[in-house]
């Protein structure tokens, strides 16, 4: 996951809101941190299970039908990103929490070594479903080509076991983590009936590095995609939504970006 972004500016808000007693932390003091709540919706609400396990079942829905409809002779593939797509990665932005740490490639290497993170609601058996029908799954992910090993394990671990040839990773020498050169490659030899992902750059390198509209039309405009050729999958915690709110300005303390977002939402 080599994330443009990940926001972990977390100390000051957690400071503020252990040392000072509060009945309310979104009308007292610091506004309560958007990642925590985002963390806490993601790996301890039913709703966010709910939330994958009916993606995951209109995503086989949806694989079933472009099958029908393909008539072409190239295999049929169903392309799904990795990281809280498949993979869970939450205990990762909690143990930044706790140990009050910005995010860094360091720790993240050191979370993914750890080859622990669990199947998401339904993945693996997405998975095992696109296989009975005959459909190549391929994972194309940001994690860089240092991670396949573990990757691979960590999806073996996982229930969602893939060879080597169909895990499309980021190659930094080519400077860009844009997916649309790995999706070309695919494409030579398969059909992508499919695609499945937390962010839009899952589906089209149309959401990468969105300019301060955040494509919100853009993706209005690509409605009828939705549902039918890319499952979008629910993340809260962070992606290029996210990075687009503050400007793709990184390193904005936290309080920077409460501020940039509560001035942005509609009121
Ligand atoms: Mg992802």
């Amino acid at each position: 996951m080599k994330r443009l972004s990940v926001i972990l500016g977390l100390v000051a808000g957690i400071v503020a809101t252990s040392c000072t007693p509060k009945t309310n932390s979104q009308t007292d003091g610091e506004p309560m941190t958007h990642l925590l709540l985002a963390t806490a919706w993601f790996q301890q609400s039913a709703e966010m299970r709910a939330c994958y396990y009916q993606s995951y079942m209109l995503a086989k829905m949806a694989l079933k039908e472009n099958l029908q409809n393909y008539k072409g002779a190239k295999p049929a593939a169903v392309v799904l990103d990795i990281d809280e797509t498949v993979l869970d990665n939450s205990p990762f932005e909690a143990k930044l929490m706790a140990d009050r740490q910005n995010y860094s490639d360091s720790a993240w290497m050191a979370w993914s070594a750890r080859e622990e993170a669990l199947a998401l609601p339904g993945a693996a058996e997405f998975i095992a479903y696109a296989r009975e029908l005959g459909v190549d799954v391929f994972f194309i992910s940001n994690r860089v080509l240092d991670e396949r090993e573990r990757t691979l394990k960590n999806l073996a671990t996982a229930g969602m076991a893939v060879d080597s040839a169909h895990l499309l990773l980021y190659d930094l020498s080519k400077g860009t983590s844009c997916k649309d050169e790995r999706r070309d490659l695919v494409s030579e030899t398969h059909e992508i009936i499919l695609f499945i992902g937390d962010n839009l750059g899952d589906y089209t390198s149309l959401f990468d590095r969105r300019d301060s509209s955040l494509a919100l039309h853009l993706a209005d405009s690509l409605h009828e995609d939705f549902g039918r050729k890319f499952i979008i999958l629910p993340n809260p915690m962070y992606g290029e939504w996210e990075n687009a709110i503050y400007g793709h300005n990184h390193k904005l303390p936290m309080t920077e970006k409460n501020r940039t977002m509560l001035e942005l939402l509609r009121k």
